[in-house]
């Protein structure tokens, strides 16, 4: 760590964030992670994206507030009026960004365990959404780009609804899930929990890919063995049974004709 800013209080709750109390609880091997938290910002990858020329270490970016957070494709990811934790852990990595196919499923798995050693009982939508009860509870926007000198960076941002009144939910548009009672944990030692899954699978994937990660998403599928369809801007292309993923992190359908291998581009999956 390199700096030790004063603990932020969070607006909603007033539990105090603190990039010392988080660094303090994570295991040595990712205790030179820099930890910054600050109030607010627009998003914590579009933050890191922009430093990535000049970072020299691993650098995890908290804040309290985001005010224009990101999906896939250009999507928002709305936060304002709730209790979320929205932040980004930019990480090199020995793998080109060729090599990175499958990272957002491994990153999936990664929060999911995190959440179910909390107790939160979570399963995972194709490609990398994390549901409580089907409803979307979590949100994973993974970015990369090349390394000078060889690898590449990934940001992986994480927004986790803690607390999301009605008013938010309207805004977003659909039923979505949060976890109350994650609110009203010790904030430092939910980060911690979170960092150390995060950035161990980050390892993990560098060094093996993502067939230590298949058997498990597999195994969180939220809809394995159901009808699904697979959209792309309001289109449906294919419609099957949802069978699992496969070692490249494509979707594998039955569908009438066959097998069909899906990858993840910008389409978005919708149970039947
Ligand atoms: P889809 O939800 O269509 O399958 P996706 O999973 O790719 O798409 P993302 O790009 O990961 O979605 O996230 C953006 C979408 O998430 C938004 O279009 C909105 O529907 C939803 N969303 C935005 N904010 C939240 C939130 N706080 N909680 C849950 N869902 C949200």
């Amino acid at each position: 760590m390199s700096e030790f800013p004063p603990p932020v209080p969070s607006a909603a709750l007033g539990v105090a964030v603190n990039a010392a109390a988080i660094a303090a609880l994570l295991p040595s091997e990712f205790r030179a992670l820099q930890i910054e938290v600050v109030a607010s910002t627009g998003s914590t990858n579009a933050d890191l994206m922009a430093r990535l020329p000049e970072l020299e270490t691993a650098v995890l970016r908290l804040a309290l507030q985001q005010t224009a957070g990101r999906g896939r494709a250009g999507r928002s990811w709305l936060s304002e009026g709730g209790e979320l934790l929205t932040f980004s852990l930019a990480w090199r990595m020995r793998q080109p960004v060729h090599g990175l196919l499958g990272l957002p499923l491994a990153i999936g798995v990664a929060l999911a365990e995190a959440l179910i050693e909390l107790d939160v009982q979570v399963q995972l939508k194709w490609p990398n959404d994390v549901l409580r009860e089907r409803k979307k509870l979590a949100g994973i926007l993974i970015e990369s780009t090349q390394a000078e000198g060889g690898g590449s960076w990934v940001v992986v941002g994480i927004g986790l609804n803690l607390i999301v009144p009605d008013e938010l939910e309207a805004r977003i548009g659909n039923a979505v899930a949060d976890a109350p009672w994650l609110a009203r944990m010790d904030r430092n030692a939910l980060m911690a929990q979170l960092i150390r899954h995060l950035a161990a699978s980050c390892e993990q994937f560098d060094l093996q890919g993502f067939a230590p990660f298949l058997p498990r998403w597999n195994r969180l599928h939220a809809y394995a063995q159901e009808a699904v369809q697979i959209i792309d801007h309001g289109r449906v292309l294919h419609l099957g049974i949802a069978l699992g993923v496969d070692l490249a992190g494509c979707l594998v359908l039955q569908t009438d004709s066959g097998q069909v291998t899906v990858w993840a581009g910008d389409v978005s999956l919708r149970p039947v």
